[in-house]
């Protein structure tokens, strides 16, 4: 099933969300239906209070669904270590067309829990480390562009603003 996106704007996505204490089949079909919405979408990371639900899950294929390899699962992740810098531009499925030039570390480890409860870490760098700062930020009610000047933050509220008055977001 395709979830509709919530965009930005929306109070789910920015509150912290809640631990997943439940591992079960209702899980696993969430996790499902949130790498068919991420698909869909053409994304390469989505969390789940971007579907409407507050709970610290993520999914991520920086492959775009090319390997099998790639697809990660986050259960309750956290971002345990940080290393070096990377300025990329950096866009969001709750901000869509929205992309800026966004600092992360260079290289980044996650641990997190997968579906049956085990919990693991996983060390990457490029873009998958910007995944794993994305998509947790989320999880902590937090988005790409309170990296970004103040300037830049308020041009692109202003933007959405517009856009909400005009039906058109
Ligand atoms: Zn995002």
């Amino acid at each position: 099933m395709i979830y509709p996106i919530v965009k930005y704007g929306q109070e789910v996505l920015e509150r912290p969300a809640a631990p997943v204490t439940q591992f079960d089949g209702s899980l696993e079909k969430l996790v499902a239906d949130m790498f068919e919405t991420m698909y869909a979408a053409n994304g390469v990371g989505l969390a789940a209070p971007q579907i409407g639900i507050s709970l610290k899950l993520c999914v991520i294929d920086v492959s775009c669904g090319k390997e099998p390899n790639a697809r990660l699962v986050l259960l309750n992740p956290e971002i345990i270590a940080m290393e070096g810098e990377q300025v990329e531009e950096e866009g969001c499925l709750s901000l869509p067309d929205f992309r800026a030039k966004t600092r992360r570390p260079l290289r980044a480890t996650v641990r997190a829990q997968d579906l049956s409860r085990t919990e693991f870490t996983l060390s990457a760098e490029g873009l998958l480390a910007r995944a794993f700062c994305h998509e947790t930020e989320h999880l902590g009610g937090k988005l790409f562009i309170s990296h970004l000047s103040r300037l830049k933050r308020d041009s692109i509220k202003r933007q959405v603003r517009r856009m909400v008055k005009a039906g058109e977001w």
